[in-house]
Parts: structure tokens; C-alpha cells; sequence
């Protein structure tokens, strides 16, 4: 299938979909079932999931058209995105048996493994500061602490976890002594206790408590000690699929703000006519083109096996602040019915929201330009 007709293709399941089933769900705030189960099935979500393992073994790029496209029909990519790329962790730092054990299972979607947990109350955006502890003891490990903000736990079957295995005064660096366990959330019963949070949005996210919960040795994801530079590749993908979907909400706003502007007349004239109007879009649009071609860079150097830390931070930058801006032009253009929910740009502008804070918080991308990229002095 070529990229346009796989675009094609999503647009028509997303199209199955329409704005009342989302304003349900979100009423609701219930997890959307059927439009995730169609995406499994048609095998979008397996997309880089390799051939051998049972996957589609699309590229990147590929995988950035499914999201946005996703997005840009008004739905919501985020109920289950993370079964793209969660089990990316697993695929490049795991053992032959481990994938051989798992990758065909998520492939298939008989098994989600959609949780990733990395947030830490009291760390925050500072990893290293995690101190969820997995001790070892004979051929398990016992894991103790808390994470936050922890989405879709509830509809996973398995959790990429962050844990610390050796005490920060024990190791060179802070960022050593962490390590990545695969945790099968089916047969933890009471030793994980779940706590959901109410959010401005239908993202079903918690806080997760672990008490005295067991995760055979053979869970450990590559070395022990190992996990934080694990997790930092795995976040590479995120980044870019992530900016993809802000892409797309640009997208959705800026089509149907344009639309919205064409036909709305008042004062005897569509209100697109008043540049007041019509040039927060067009801004907005060159700002979602820039953003998107810094993605097509990032996925491209992704799909080459090059480095693109840089490029895959700067695409989600720019992507989710182009989704901001493209939001409220959009909202300016509808005017109160902006505020309507029935015309959706409400839900879509908290969603969109989100991007500018997860799965990292801009100042931070902001911090690793300055340092990474033009070489300042690193401030912490
Ligand atoms: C709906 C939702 C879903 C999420 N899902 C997941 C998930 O599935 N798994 C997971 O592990 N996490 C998840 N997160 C957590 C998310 O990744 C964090 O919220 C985010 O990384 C920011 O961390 P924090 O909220 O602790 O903010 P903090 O680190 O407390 O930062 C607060 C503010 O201060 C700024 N700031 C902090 N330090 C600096 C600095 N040195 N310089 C300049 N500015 C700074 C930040 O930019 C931010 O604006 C989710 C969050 C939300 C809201």
C-alpha cells in the first residue's frame, strides 16, 4: 500500500466514526472500544511491529501518517497510540525469547502493552530523581513506589515500568541504576493499586501504587542498570508519533475553521473576507507545515537508523505549539459556537491542549536545544 492510499485508508475507518461517538465518549469519559478494536484489526497499530513478529512492518513515516490522519478526522489518537511504540523498548533492547514471547501476541492485539510508566510524583520532569525501587531477591525482583499520570493502565495488559535497581549514591551518574521490567498487569492483583485521575480530557490516566509486587528476573528488559538510555531511544518514537498527531489536530481545526470562515456571513459578507480573520489560519497552516516537515526530517532519520533526538524534540515543539495556535484561531473564527460542544472545536482545543506538556513538557525540549544543539551551558 502506498503512504496515500494507507492515508486513504484510515480516513475512511476514521470516517465511521463521527463526532457524535467521540462527544459520548467524552461525556462519558469511556474509553472508545470499537474505533480501537477496528484499528487493531486492520493492523494500524502493529504498524511497527516488524514482519517476522507478526506486524506490518511499516516505517516511520508510515506510522506518523496513521496518527495524524487519525487526528485530523477528530478523533482521538491517544486512547491507543502507545501500542505503536510501548513496545518499541522491547523490540530493540529486548531478548530473542522476549520478543518471540510477546511481539506476536501485541501484534495480533490479543495483548496490550500500552502503559508506560515513567512519571514520578515528587521527580517530575527530572527522571534521574525517580525512586520506585525493584530489589532483586533470587530470580525475581520486588518492586515498591509510586508512579503518576500513568495512561491507559486500566486498558493494558502489560506496563513498560522505570525502576530504580541501585541506590543513586551507589552509581557514577544518577541516570545509571535504572532498569526497564516488562509487568504483567493480569496477574498483579492488589500488590498494584490503580487510582484514577480526572483530567480536562477523556485520557484515561492514573496514579499506580506498587506494594511488594513481583516481576520475575526474566522481565527485565536488556541490562540491569541499563533502563534510562532504554527508555530515551524508546522516547525518540514517541516524540515524532506524538508530533504527528498535533499535525492533525492542526489539520482538523485549520480545515474546518477555513470551511467555517467561507460560509459564516455577517455584516453582508463571509467573516473569512476580514484578514483579521482569514490570517490567524494562514499563519497557523504555515506554522503546521513547518512543523510537519521537521517530522518528515525526524521520521526519516528515525527510519535511517541516524540519530534524531534533536529533530524528534524540535518536531514535537513545534507541532504541539502549531496545534495551539491553529486552536484558538479556529476558536476566534467560531466565535461563541466555538464554545458549543456539539460543534466539537471545544474537546478537540482541551485535547490539543495536552501536547504542549506531554510526553515532555516544551521548556524541557526548549532546554535540550539550547544544550545539545547550540552547545550552551547546560542550566541543570
Ligand atoms: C494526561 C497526561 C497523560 C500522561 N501520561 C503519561 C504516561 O503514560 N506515562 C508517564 O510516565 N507520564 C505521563 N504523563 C506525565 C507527563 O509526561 C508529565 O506531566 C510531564 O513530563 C511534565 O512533568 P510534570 O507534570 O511533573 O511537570 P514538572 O516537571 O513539575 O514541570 C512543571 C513545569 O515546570 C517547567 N520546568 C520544570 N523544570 C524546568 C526547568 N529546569 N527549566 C524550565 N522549566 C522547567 C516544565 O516545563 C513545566 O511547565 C502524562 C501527563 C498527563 C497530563
Amino acid at each position: 500500500m502506498t503512504n496515500p492510499e494507507l492515508r486513504a485508508a484510515v480516513r475512511a475507518l476514521c470516517a465511521r466514526y463521527p463526532e457524535t461517538y467521540w462527544q459520548q465518549l467524552d461525556a462519558e469519559r469511556a474509553y472508545p472500544e470499537s474505533f480501537v478494536g477496528e484499528l487493531t484489526r486492520a493492523g494500524y497499530l502493529a504498524a511497527l511491529i516488524p514482519a517476522e513478529y507478526g506486524g506490518a512492518g511499516l516505517s516511520m513515516a508510515d506510522a506518523c501518517s496513521i496518527l495524524e490522519e487519525i487526528n485530523r478526522s477528530g478523533a482521538n489518537a491517544a486512547a491507543c497510540h502507545a501500542q505503536m511504540y510501548t513496545m518499541g523498548t522491547l523490540l530493540r533492547h529486548g531478548s530473542e525469547a522476549q520478543k518471540r514471547a510477546w511481539l506476536p501476541l501485541i501484534a495480533a492485539g490479543n495483548v496490550r502493552l500500552q502503559a508506560f510508566a515513567v512519571t514520578e510524583p515528587t521527580a517530575g520532569s527530572d527522571t534521574s530523581r525517580i525512586t520506585t525501587f525493584a530489589e532483586r531477591n533470587g530470580d525475581r525482583y520486588i518492586v515498591r513506589g509510586q508512579k503518576i499520570f500513568i495512561s491507559r493502565v486500566q486498558h493494558s495488559d502489560l506496563m513498560v515500568l522505570l525502576a530504580r535497581t541501585t541506590r543513586p549514591e551507589q552509581v557514577p551518574k544518577r541516570t545509571d541504576g535504572l532498569s526497564v521490567f516488562l509487568v504483567d498487569l493480569r496477574t498483579a492483583g492488589e500488590r498494584v493499586r490503580v487510582r484514577p485521575i480526572d483530567t480536562m480530557v477523556n485520557h484515561e490516566t492514573s496514579e499506580v501504587f506498587f506494594d511488594d509486587l513481583e516481576v520475575p528476573a526474566e522481565n527485565l528488559i536488556g541490562e540491569e542498570g541499563k533502563g534510562f538510555r532504554y527508555i530515551l531511544s524508546g522516547m525518540n518514537a514517541e516524540r515524532i508519533l506524538l508530533a504527528s498527531e498535533s499535525v492533525g489536530d492542526a489539520l482538523y481545526f485549520i480545515e474546518r475553521a477555513s470551511k467555517y470562515a467561507t460560509e459564516r456571513v455577517v455584516f453582508d459578507r463571509p467573516i473569512g473576507m476580514n484578514q483579521g480573520v482569514q490570517f490567524p489560519l494562514a499563519r497557523a497552516y504555515v506554522s503546521t507545515r513547518a512543523a510537519a516537515a521537521l517530522r518528515d526530517t525526524a521520521a526519516t532519520l528515525y527510519d535511517e537508523d541516524r540519530p534524531c533526538g534533536a529533530e524528534a524534540n524540535m518536531c514535537k515543539l513545534a507541532a504541539s505549539e502549531a496545534a495551539w495556535e491553529a486552536a484558538n484561531a479556529a476558536m476566534n473564527t467560531f466565535g461563541g459556537y466555538g464554545l458549543a460542544c456539539e460543534y466539537g472545536l471545544e474537546r478537540k482545543f482541551r485535547e490539543a491542549r495536552l501536547y504542549l506538556v506531554a510526553p515532555v513538557a516544551n521548556n524541557l525540549v526548549l532546554s535540550y536545544v539550547g544544550e545539545h544543539v547550540l552547545g550552551m551551558p547546560r542550566s541543570f
